[in-house]
């Protein structure tokens, strides 16, 4: 049996993080459970660049949330880098535990200024199931109606679709087991 843990780290938008608990528990019912964990994001910090390293962040979380029998999405609301990147939106390890997904980019006041709630938890949960899809061995699809379609900018979160292409589920039938699909 495998579940899911959110682990919100320095996380203060509680009414969102619920929204996002609740839409991911529709899509994996009885998988999905909300969780904490001691992670010091300080640690992963860069003055240059301003924002926070999720590769270290995923290695601070390893030992933290070992007791965690499951897979393991943090969720951030600061801004997320990898050195080569200007940003990410999320990182996963392929065929892993754990995942990270930064909210700061996927609000649309980030490029519009304008607040839409329902927006942001609907890109919320596609690049959740996109880091989780790595989790569980997928690679990046090349169908825009799948989840696991790579996206480096926010136009691209909003074209794909919001699950898995039938040949990304062939691919890694553990996703049907979770949701409860045959
Ligand atoms: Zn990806
Ligand atoms: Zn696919």
């Amino acid at each position: 049996m495998q579940n899911i843990f959110l682990v919100p780290v320095n996380f203060s938008n509680y009414t969102i993080l619920k929204k996002i608990f609740l839409g991911l528990k529709d899509i994996f019912p009885n998988r999905v459970f909300l969780s904490e964990a001691e992670i010091d994001h300080a640690l992963a910090f860069s003055i240059e660049r301003n924002q926070y390293y999720s590769s270290r962040l995923i290695a601070e979380a390893i030992p933290e949330t070992a007791k965690l029998d499951g897979k393991v999405v943090m969720l951030a609301e600061f801004d997320l880098y990898v050195p080569v990147f200007t940003f990410v939106f999320g990182e996963a390890q392929l065929n892993g535990k754990m995942s990270i997904v930064s909210l700061c980019r996927l609000h649309e006041e980030f490029y519009t200024g304008k607040t839409d709630d329902e927006l942001l938890l609907k890109r919320a949960l596609k690049e959740i199931l996109h880091e989780l899809g790595h989790n569980y061995g997928l690679h990046h699809c090349r169908d825009w109606d799948c989840v696991m379609h790579s996206s480096s900018i926010i136009e691209q979160v909003d074209i794909k679709g919001g699950y898995y292409c039938s040949r990304c589920l062939e691919q890694a039938p553990e996703i049907n087991l979770l949701s409860g699909a045959q």
